[in-house]
């Protein structure tokens, strides 16, 4: 018989982590031909240093999704991204280094940025793979990596031959602190405020006529508000923050900025006469401040000399390409041409305006099609008070702490708490509570343990247990059990993660704990009671798998593993409804009166003083549970010596027909 040893997270998640690691359990399959779900991951920021709680929140709410659609049968591909060209890098770094930047050459500057970069990008990848965060870590990118450049060049370039991207000199909204242009979306969203402020450092943008590169978005509202419609949005009234946007545009993209590290502009201009003279696609990604242009003479004018573009683009020019940057990282083409467009998107509320509008320019003018399929919208992390978590405000604990002290089950528990979209405050208790159910699947599991055999093989079964003369109270749990399985696959169909963890709440902590295992430790030994434990406790644990992974693969691995031949848990099947188990409408109701008459003597117990296993001389029944079956299991259970039918109901007990 194998037992259960000891409880301890912290040596249990470094050890699955590897475990998961070193045998590829989230590697995408190129060779499989299982429909695809892919998700365009949000490339966070690497200036790392900023993380908080806060961001452990729309990253596992993404997951649990993905893990879900995982055991659902999908090849999943889960990519991870650094943003990491661009003004917040160069920000974080300025701040770092207090660099003057006219006391810098741009060659130092840009290496002191890729060195922030990669320290950023080591920092995620440990905290996302502590929290359990299942990316295939062989797909990555880096917005400033040659397939990332290339990509966004491509892009540019093609909407330039199409007149779609223009240079012009005009009035532009420009920060005199950053010294560049900016686009209407890097304003700070400030209520009643006539002030226009810069978001990223706070300084009131003026109106300064400059040279810039823009494109055009304002010609094309119509059909971004009807491509915003093909979309899935989750929650749905999401989609109104997006058409306000679009329907709020007043300029056309500027998109360069002037600005030292980010993706070059793939041009040169004629010294003679101005001619624009972009690059050959083949030879993308360029430097034209390094590289010649393929051309020897200006077409135009003849002249032989050209003025590299110094500007770089905006950050978003390159993010806005993410969903057909991810097919790139897979080699085999037939496969990549299925990744696009991608099955999710994720990411906060917060950049409706820049990340999914950019996206969807781009897919439109690019691809005519939606990017993705689904959009799923985070709300951010607020500290106890409901301030927003910030790292300006202070108002969070490390994230690293967290996991030390409580674990990443137990935070992932509390993630699962905010409703999609919505705000969700910091609440200690809740990870507290989470850390509370991963000890209470380790008891339950060390239960069942003590009467099934680990690994014993349950398989040659029907699944409806029909062999093991299941009890009223065996098919009244699984009954239950089958519930539980269509509202926790319905709600991770409409991507309310929130709603399963109540669901299965309900199901382990109360029916299955409070209720059934006490019911049956009179005769837990029995081949009924055995079968019916072994399959609610395996299914339970694939229901809680996308949410806690980590203690769900260790039960698995101790008891499941052999009888259901799959390396890992989350390569498992996620349990299917079976019409086997639903009782018929009176026996449920015979059931319904046990639990409320079980309620009642407990009751009643409690208030004369008497422990469990005490007896109880007599019992009056408080309803019209007419099984005389149930009546004896209760007196059997409850140490009852004689039970008597509810006063003014006087029918005599229904044979013994269980
Ligand atoms: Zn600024
Ligand atoms: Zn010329």
């Amino acid at each position: 018989m194998a037992i259960l040893q000891e409880n301890n997270f912290r040596e249990r998640e470094d050890r699955l982590k590897k475990f998961w690691q070193d045998n590829q359990i989230y590697a995408f399959d190129e060779a499989s031909d299982r429909p695809i779900y892919s998700v365009d991951t949000p490339p966070p920021y690497v200036s790392a240093d900023h993380l908080h709680a806060g961001h452990f929140l729309s990253y596992s709410q993404a997951e649990f999704i993905v893990r879900y659609k995982r055991m659902k049968g999908y090849n999943v591909f889960y990519p991870m991204g650094f943003d990491d060209n661009g003004l917040p890098t160069e920000r974080f770094v300025e701040k770092k280094y207090h660099i003057d930047k006219s006391k810098i050459t741009r060659h130092e500057f840009v290496k002191l940025c890729l060195e922030e970069t990669k320290i950023g990008s080591q920092t995620y990848k440990r905290l996302w793979t502590d929290l359990g965060i299942s990316v295939d870590w062989s797909k990555t990118y880096s917005t400033i990596d040659p397939l990332c450049q290339r990509i966004s060049q491509w892009s540019f370039i093609e909407l330039y031959k199409q007149g779609k991207a223009y240079r012009k000199k005009e009035p532009m909204l420009w920060c005199s602190f950053c010294q560049t242009a900016l686009a209407q979306a890097d304003l700070e969203e400030r209520e009643g405020s006539p002030l226009n402020v810069h978001e990223r450092c706070g300084t009131v943008v003026e109106f300064i006529p400059t040279t810039q590169w823009f494109i055009d978005v304002l010609h094309i509202k119509d059909e971004l508000i009807a491509l915003g419609r093909e979309l899935h949005w989750y929650p749905t009234h999401m989609r109104n923050m997006y058409e306000d946007w679009v329907n709020g545009l007043k300029w056309d993209w500027c998109v360069s900025r002037q600005r030292y590290y980010g993706v070059p502009f793939p041009i040169w201009f004629c010294k003679g006469c101005g001619e624009i003279i972009p690059a050959d696609m083949s030879k993308l990604p360029v430097d034209p401040t390094e590289d010649s242009p393929s051309i020897e003479a200006c077409p135009a004018c003849g002249s032989r000399e050209f003025i590299p573009d110094s500007d770089v683009m905006d950050t978003w020019a390159t993010s806005s390409c993410s969903p057909f940057i991810i097919p790139q990282l897979v080699e085999n083409k037939n496969v990549s041409g299925k990744i696009f467009p991608n099955s999710l998107r994720p990411q906060g509320f917060e950049i409706i305006r820049t990340w999914i509008f950019y996206t969807m320019v781009k897919a439109y003018y690019h691809f005519g099609t939606i990017p993705f399929a689904d959009v799923m919208i985070a709300g951010h992390g607020q500290d106890e008070r409901g301030r927003k978590i910030s790292k300006r405000l202070g108002n969070y604990i490390e994230p690293e702490k967290l996991l030390a002290e409580y674990g990443a089950d137990a935070i992932r528990y509390w993630a699962t708490g905010a409703t999609l979209g919505a705000n969700h405050r910091f609440d200690l208790e809740d990870i507290k509570k989470g850390k509370h159910t991963v000890n209470k699947l380790w008891n339950a599991a060390k239960f069942c343990l003590t009467y099934i055999e680990a690994r014993q093989n349950f398989a040659a079964s029907p699944g409806s247990g029909i062999a093991y003369n299941l009890e009223p109270e065996d098919k009244w749990i699984l009954h239950e059990l089958n519930n539980a399985i269509r509202s926790c696959s319905d709600a991770f169909e409409r991507y309310e993660y929130a709603e399963v963890r109540t669901v299965l709440s309900t199901f382990f902590w109360g029916t299955f704990c409070d209720y059934y295992l006490e019911l049956i430790k009179h005769r837990a030994t029995q081949e009924s009671a055995k079968y019916t434990m072994f399959i609610c406790l395996l299914t339970t644990l694939k229901l809680y798998a996308p949410i806690l992974p980590f203690i769900t693969e260790e039960l698995y691995q101790l008891m499941y593993k052999g009888h259901e031949g799959v390396e890992s848990i989350h390569k498992t099947r996620w349990p299917e409804c079976n019409n086997g188990w639903i009782m018929g409408e009176q026996a449920y109701e015979q059931m319904k009166y046990f639990i409320e008459e079980v309620d009642a003597i407990r009751k009643e117990k409690k208030e004369k003083g008497l422990r469990y296993k005490d007896v109880l001389d007599i019992y009056t029944l408080k309803t019209e549970m007419g099984m005389a079956s149930l009546r004896e299991k209760l007196q059997i259970i409850f140490s009852i010596q004689e039970i008597s039918p509810t006063d003014g109901w006087t029918e005599t007990f229904m044979p013994n027909n269980s």
